[in-house]
C-alpha cells in the first residue's frame, strides 16, 4: 500500500513550507525599498559636468545613434561656452561609449533604473536635466569614483542589510 494514501505528499510539502517560513527574509518592500545596484550600473539617466566639458563633442561624435546635441559659442576671452548639451534618452542604447571617450570626465551615466516616462518627448534630456547631483553617478568608465557609491545588494548571497537598502524618501 503506497504510504502517500496516509498523507505523506501532504506532510512533505507542510515540511518544506515550514523550512522557508523561518529562514533569512530575502525579499524587500519595493518601492519603499529599494536596493542599491551595481556601482557600474548603465543606468538610464547621465550626469553632465558643465563646468568641466569644453564642448569638444567627443561624445556627440562617438554615439553611435548621434542622439547627443552640442552647441558651442566663442567668448570674448577665446574660450568656448556649452550653449547646448542634449540627450535624446529615449533612442539612447546605454552603450556608455560617449561615457568612455570624454577627454575631461565631464559625463556619467546615472544609476537610476526607473525613468519611465508616459511620453518619449519626456525623455529628451536638456542641460539643466543632465546636471545632476554626483551622489547620482555610476562608476561606469569611471572606477576613480568606485568607493563613493554603496556597495551593491546581492540577496541571493544573503547579503541583505539595512545599510544596503536604499530608502525611497518619495
Ligand atoms: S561631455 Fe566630454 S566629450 Fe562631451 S563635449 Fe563635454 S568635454 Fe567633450
Ligand atoms: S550611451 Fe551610447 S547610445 Fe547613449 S548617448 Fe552615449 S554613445 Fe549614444
Amino acid at each position: 500500500m503506497k504510504l502517500e494514501r496516509f498523507g505523506l505528499g501532504l506532510a512533505k510539502g507542510l515540511a518544506l513550507t515550514s523550512k522557508h517560513l523561518f529562514r533569512k527574509k530575502i525579499t524587500t518592500e519595493y518601492p519603499d525599498q529599494k536596493l542599491s545596484t551595481s556601482r557600474r550600473i548603465r543606468g538610464q539617466q547621465f550626469v553632465w559636468k558643465e563646468e568641466l566639458c569644453t564642448g569638444c563633442s567627443t561624445c556627440a561624435k562617438s554615439c553611435p545613434h548621434g542622439i547627443i546635441e552640442i552647441v558651442t559659442a566663442r567668448n570674448s576671452d577665446n574660450r568656448y561656452s556649452v550653449e547646448k548639451f542634449e540627450i535624446d534618452i529615449g533612442r539612447c542604447m546605454f552603450c556608455g561609449l560617449c561615457i568612455e571617450v570624454c577627454p575631461y570626465n565631464a559625463l556619467f551615466l546615472g544609476r537610476s533604473y526607473e525613468q519611465s516616462q508616459y511620453s518619449r518627448r519626456l525623455l529628451w534630456a536638456s542641460k539643466e536635466m543632465l546636471k545632476l547631483p554626483d551622489s547620482a553617478r555610476s562608476a561606469y568608465g569611471h572606477a576613480e569614483i568606485e568607493d563613493q557609491i554603496p556597495v551593491q545588494s546581492l540577496l541571493i548571497y544573503g547579503q541583505l542589510s539595512s545599510e544596503m537598502v536604499e530608502k525611497n524618501d518619495n
